[in-house]
């Protein structure tokens, strides 16, 4: 098995305004590991409705997602969500930090909830985590009392948390100014060096640039499948 993700025929359709509108119509697509794919394109095209599908945080009202060598459509929800913690690190625009939580305690959740390791070397991995991303001295403060910058990397470190082969990420520069993102564009080029497989919607030309793949939806569809520019 050397495909990572694999979507085969996949609809989505929402009812807007009573109205079923198809979202995403008939998306074929094969990620294998390693491969950074920016997916781009307007707003409001579908790209978040793809990433939404391949990480099974929404279903597909037609078709099949297989991430990892598992069809997402046989898990109970209860199942889904502990495979998704071990196998898919999630970054969001918003960074979605716990806002009672500290960034430390952030970091370790994902662990907690999939009871990797014991307490203390949970913590320990944590801390390492927020060091790598720069955030050592502010473990012990709350998401309110750090910058969207900092937020967004604790939320990084998070979704490294679980050591996933899935990185997928929306937008996750779209929040930040330019010195921040370019802090987070490192992290995400070292993730990338270190073979994780990437699957980004992005804006940031910088991050477009330093994928091995551009997907570019327009109306649900994926109109083009590039290879970046070669670096
Ligand atoms: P993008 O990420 O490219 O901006 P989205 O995937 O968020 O686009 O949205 C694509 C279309 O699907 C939009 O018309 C949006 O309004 C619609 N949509 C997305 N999520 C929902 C939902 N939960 N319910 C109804 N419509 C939705
Ligand atoms: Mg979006």
């Amino acid at each position: 098995m050397n495909k990572i993700i694999e979507l085969k025929q996949v609809y989505k359709d929402y009812p807007q305004a009573g109205v079923l509108q198809t979202v995403l119509h008939g998306i074929d697509l094969e990620i294998v590991p390693g491969e950074f794919v920016a997916i781009v394109g307007p707003s409001g095209n579908g790209k978040s409705t793809l990433l939404n599908l391949l990480t099974g945080i929404d279903h597909p009202s037609r078709g099949e997602v297989i991430v990892n060598g598992t069809a997402l459509q046989s898990l109970s929800n209860e199942k889904l969500t502990r495979w998704r913690g071990a196998n898919i690190g999630i970054v969001f625009q918003f960074f979605q930090l716990l806002p009672a939580l500290s960034l430390l305690q952030n970091v370790m959740l994902p662990m907690d909830f999939l009871g990797i390791l014991d307490k203390a070397r949970r913590k320990a991995r944590a801390m390492q985590l927020l060091e790598r991303v720069g955030l050592a001295d502010a473990a012990h403060r709350l998401p309110s009392q750090v910058s969207g910058g900092q937020q967004q990397r604790a939320a990084i470190a998070r979704a490294l948390a679980s050591d996933p082969p899935l990185i997928v990420a929306d937008e996750p520069t779209g929040n930040l100014d330019a010195a921040t993102a370019d802090a987070v564009f490192d992290l995400f080029a070292h993730l990338r060096d270190q073979g994780k497989t990437l699957v980004m919607v992005t804006h940031n030309e910088d991050l477009a640039d330093a994928a091995s793949r551009k997907l570019e939806i327009r109306s649900g569809r994926i109109h083009a499948d590039t290879p970046a520019r070669a670096g």
